[in-house]
């Protein structure tokens, strides 16, 4: 039977000692990485050397070595200070990092560093108990008596835990509890309920999304606001942090700040694209959206400003997971060759060379069949035929 994962990310609310634990942790986790990293290098030297008495460099020999070592130095024994896993799973990432890059899918580690690198360390599920969830307290190995303070319930009661990651952004601790379910949850079955509905959805800079049966997802005025102050308090924020020296303690604070500014930013950003796309893949059960590409939105570098803020990736993306777990839905993307734009919805003319539509056309007039229409529902009809 193939199982089901899902995580849950909740905030964390950790008293004085548990916030002190969880910067050892990540501190831990950041120096065992680099000291792997460091002797990796070593090693890949040596066998590019000489590749017949030399083995290719390994995360599990560099763990055990590494063991071994923190046992008998007395000055690393402030390892043992933190659960086995803040250490171990460093060994577990680097392993990881040098797949990828062997994949083709990563660039070459580099070393972490307290200011550049994120803080985060993961705990796995040794056993049944070593992780728990009760209401809303965690349970994590080293912190069995003292439960650390949730933000909310566990989504899934009744998955297995298999590990949860502690991490940190500004000043603000979360945990992302990563869950195995036998079966998918019935709240989420039933939260998408079959429908036979199609549609086309046209993203556009003016309106955020246009749907083929003529209504449109806009971003509320209330939330441009909100995130237009919080652009202005970024650019004073780093007007000031310019101007600080760059080892004060003032500067910390400056930053911290600063990064709060660009968490609100990405809760508010957030928040509108899963309930969006929810909303739409509750409706209907075919949908087809133009595959925006990064890298061709950025073509157009006058655009790029708006529609990276508009994060229209990440929409696709969460349309994308959330047709997935619902039964039967389909997302089809359609190719960004594909001229949705440039197409009469009506009689399926298409306007070349100078007739094209251009960023500032906001109608399709057609010259063949006389039809006129707005811009980007003409677009999202067009879509809508793909499926
Ligand atoms: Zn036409």
């Amino acid at each position: 039977m193939t199982k089901l994962y899902r995580t849950h990310k909740i905030r964390l609310y950790p008293t004085y000692e548990q916030e002190i634990y969880f910067k050892k942790a990540c501190g831990i986790k950041r120096f065992t990485y680099n000291w792997a990293l460091n002797e990796w290098n070593k090693e890949y030297e040596k066998y590019i050397k000489n590749k017949k008495s030399c083995k290719a460099p390994n995360h599990r020999i560099l763990r055990d070595r590494f063991t071994k070592l923190k046992n008998n130095k007395e000055e690393l024994s402030f390892i043992n200070e933190v659960s086995k896993y803040a250490f171990s799973n460093a060994f577990e990432d680097l392993g990881n990092s040098f797949k990828r890059l062997f994949n083709k899918q990563g660039k070459y580690p580099k070393f972490k560093s307290k200011k550049r690198s994120k803080d985060s360390f993961r705990e796995d599920a040794a056993t049944k108990f070593s992780i728990k969830v009760k209401d809303y307290s965690l349970f994590i190995p080293k912190w069995q008596k003292k439960p650390i303070k949730l933000a909310e319930r566990l989504r899934y009661p009744n998955g297995r835990i298999k590990s949860c990651t502690i991490s940190r952004t500004a000043d603000i601790w979360f945990t992302s509890i990563l869950v195995e379910l036998d079966k998918q949850p019935k709240d989420e079955l039933k939260r998408y309920k079959k429908t036979k509905d199609k549609i086309g959805i046209d993203l556009g800079i003016k309106t955020y999304a246009t749907l083929s049966n003529g209504k449109k997802i806009k971003i509320k005025n209330k939330m441009k606001l909100r995130l237009k102050r919080l652009d202005r308090k970024v650019n004073v924020l780093q007007e000031v942090l310019s101007k600080k020296s760059k080892i004060s303690n003032n500067r910390e604070k400056v930053k911290t700040k600063l990064s709060r500014c660009y968490y609100k930013i990405k809760c508010i950003k957030e928040d509108f694209l899963h309930k969006k796309s929810q909303h739409l893949v509750r409706k209907y059960n075919s949908i087809c959206m133009e595959d925006l590409t990064l890298k061709n939105m950025m073509k157009n570098h006058k655009l790029a400003k708006s529609l990276q803020e508009s994060m229209f990736r990440t929409f696709i993306d969460y349309v994308d997971y959330k047709s997935k777990r619902k039964h039967n839905v389909i997302l089809i993307l359609a190719d960004s060759k594909y001229p949705s734009t440039q197409l009469c919805s009506g009689c399926g003319n298409r306007k070349i060379g100078k007739d094209k539509m251009k960023l500032k056309d906001r109608e399709y007039i057609c010259t063949k069949c006389g039809l006129i229409i707005d811009r980007d529902l003409n677009a999202s009809i067009n879509l809508e035929k793909l499926i």
